[in-house]
This record gives structure tokens, C-alpha cells and sequence, in this order.
């Protein structure tokens, strides 16, 4: 099959590999419907990580199960199935706390930008539809995997509650998808960072009630304005810069909380400062497989339509283009037909 490989910055290639197969009696191997690029396979492609070999890329997927190890009993052949890009047991006590990105057993996945994937931990990490889905409701589906699922996070790490005022850091898929989260969970305001008009609309789209479109120490300045000088109760922090940190960090206000789910590179905190702050920090890969069954059934009842973040679709020999294109800002999020 021919399959997305990353060899070091800039240099992603689809090119022809082994089709994948069970290697232990928990994985199971599927057939993709979708995949897609994330914001955080561009930290690798833009060099921030050291690549030492080729790189099998993608981590978001969902489809057909194909196979299953001896030991799968909760998922068959045939079942449609999302998965985390955090593989988990689910029966641990991280897991079973709810924290399933730490797992005892916690591995990362890799190879989905694909046409078939092996999934390890099947039974913990993947949670099978009753019926095979639309097609329509692919994008969102696959979306839930990881985009989705990390922005529902930092708005449950950032305390969103019904009534209260979110701000959003950064404008990519995880951001909006954030804004998402936050007007479900029934923020009555959510305000989002954006300096960018189509970002902007979606945002608007999402649920965003307000617009900032200044940044830094502008930025919070408005933010102050806007909420009678004391800043939110809740900050989603959705790119992982010093720059985007500070700012997230100096939009809460005394008592308030921000997630953060951008991946930092480079991010200190100051202890006295963290001390004096007096705000809570709750962050990390976030563990989608305590959200996911909840997201799945929001997508197949078309309540929410998260894959309205996807705004270039590509078949996967062109992953190159797409990886290109999100690199230099032209598109948010790309899907990869298989
Ligand atoms: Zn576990």
C-alpha cells in the first residue's frame, strides 16, 4: 500500500510500504474511511522535532475494522470504529479515573495517513458506531478522533461551565474546535483570538460570540475591557508558544482556569508568577476516549458538525500538498481521502 512517510523538514512523501499486520493478540488492523494532518505533525515536518528514520505519519483515523488479534472481544470485523490517537487500555487506573492519555499502557498512534492502520490496545482505545455511518458523516467522525476531542478537553481543563465567559487562544482546528466545545458546554460568552477573516467566520460559526483580533499585551487589554476589567473564568490555550501561554496565562482572571492543549515548544513559568497568579493550570494529551462515545453520538444525531474544520480535501497521494498548505497557513485542516 502506499502510505505517508516523513524523512526530515519539509519532506513528506506517499510511498509504497507493507501493509500493516496484527503483531500482538490486542491490536486490530482497520481499513480508513478518512484521514487527515494535524497541526502537530507539522512540528516534525517544520524540523522543531529531530526525525532520525522515515516517520510513518498520522495519528486521527477512523473505519472498517479488518482483523482483530486473538484477545479483541470488543470490536469485530466489519464494525465501523473511531480511536484516540492516545492508545489505552481503558482499565487501568489512570484510565478508569478518566486520564486514559496516561495510561499504564499508553503508546501513541502512528500510521494513519493511510489506506489501512494497525490499531494496538483495540479493546481500550476504539468504540464501535451500532451502524455503518453516512457517508456526510465521515469528516466529523474522524474529527472526533483527535481535533475535536483535544478542544472538548481544554474546555473541560479551562472549568467552561454553562453561563460563564471562555477565551480562545489561537485560531487553528484545535482552537475552533474549542469554540465548539466551549457553546456546548454552555459558555454564555466565548471570545476568540483570531486575526484571520476566514478563521474568523468559522469561529462565528462554531458558537464564538466575540472577536479579538489583537494579540499580546493589546490582546489582553481587550480581553480586560470586555469583561469588566477582571479577565475569564476559563482559557483554552490551543498552541503551545511562550507568546500564546502568556497571553492565555494573562486573560484569566484571579481563580480562574485555562487549559492548555497546543503541544509546548519553549513554554517557562516563573514560580512567583505561577504563585501570585492564582490560577489553575490542567493540560496535556488530551484524554479523548473518556469523550468519545459523548462525541460520536453528538455527530450522528447532527447536533454538532465539526468537520465544517476541514477545508481542503486531498486523495492521499497528494499528502504532500496538503502538509504544504497547512504549513504556510492556506488551509486549517486537511482531509485525506484513501
Ligand atoms: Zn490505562
Amino acid at each position: 500500500m502506499r502510505a505517508t512517510m516523513l524523512y526530515g523538514p519539509g519532506d513528506v512523501r506517499c510511498e509504497e510500504v507493507a501493509e500493516p499486520k496484527i503483531l500482538e493478540p490486542t491490536d486490530a488492523i482497520i481499513r480508513l474511511s478518512a484521514t487527515c494532518i494535524c497541526g502537530s505533525d507539522l512540528w516534525p515536518y517544520r524540523g522543531a522535532n529531530e526525525v532520525a528514520a522515515p516517520l510513518a505519519m498520522g495519528h486521527e483515523y477512523c473505519g472498517i475494522v479488518e482483523e482483530v488479534g486473538s484477545a479483541v472481544t470488543s470490536v469485530r470485523p466489519g464494525q465501523f470504529v473511531v480511536g484516540s490517537f492516545c492508545l489505552s487500555d481503558n482499565t487501568c487506573p489512570h484510565c478508569r479515573f478518566g486520564f486514559q492519555s496516561s495510561c499504564e499502557q499508553r503508546q501513541f498512534m502512528s500510521g494513519a495517513q493511510a489506506p489501512f492502520a494497525r490499531v494496538p490496545l483495540a479493546d481500550g482505545t476504539l468504540v464501535a458506531t451500532r451502524e455503518l455511518p453516512a457517508d456526510d458523516l465521515i469528516p466529523s467522525l474522524l474529527a472526533t478522533s483527535d481535533v475535536l476531542g483535544t478542544g472538548w478537553y481544554a474546555a473541560y481543563a479551562a472549568g467552561v461551565q454553562e453561563g460563564s465567559t471562555a477565551v480562545v487562544v489561537g485560531d487553528g482546528a484545535v482552537g475552533l474546535m474549542g469554540v465548539l466545545a466551549a457553546r456546548q458546554m454552555g459558555a454564555g460568552r466565548i471570545i476568540a483570538m483570531s486575526r484571520h477573516k476566514t478563521r474568523q467566520e468559522l469561529a462565528l460559526e462554531f458558537g464564538a460570540t466575540d472577536i479579538v483580533s489583537e494579540r499580546g499585551d493589546a490582546g489582553v487589554a481587550r480581553i480586560k475591557e470586555l469583561t469588566d476589567g477582571v479577565g475569564a473564568e476559563s482559557v483554552l490555550e490551543c498552541v503551545g508558544t511562550q507568546e500564546s501561554m502568556t497571553q492565555a496565562m494573562n486573560c484569566a482572571r484571579p481563580g480562574g482556569k485555562i487549559g492548555f492543549v497546543g503541544v509546548p515548544h519553549g513554554v517557562e513559568f516563573d514560580g512567583q508568577q505561577l504563585f501570585f497568579a492564582q490560577k489553575s493550570l490542567l493540560g496535556g494529551p488530551a484524554p479523548v476516549r473518556r469523550f468519545l462515545p459523548d462525541l460520536i453520538a453528538l455527530v450522528l444525531d447532527r447536533t454538532i458538525n465539526p468537520g465544517k474544520v476541514f477545508d481542503l480535501e486531498l486523495p492521499l497521494a497528494d499528502v504532500a500538498e496538503g502538509y504544504r498548505a497547512m504549513d504556510e497557513r492556506r488551509a486549517i485542516k486537511t482531509l485525506l481521502r484513501v
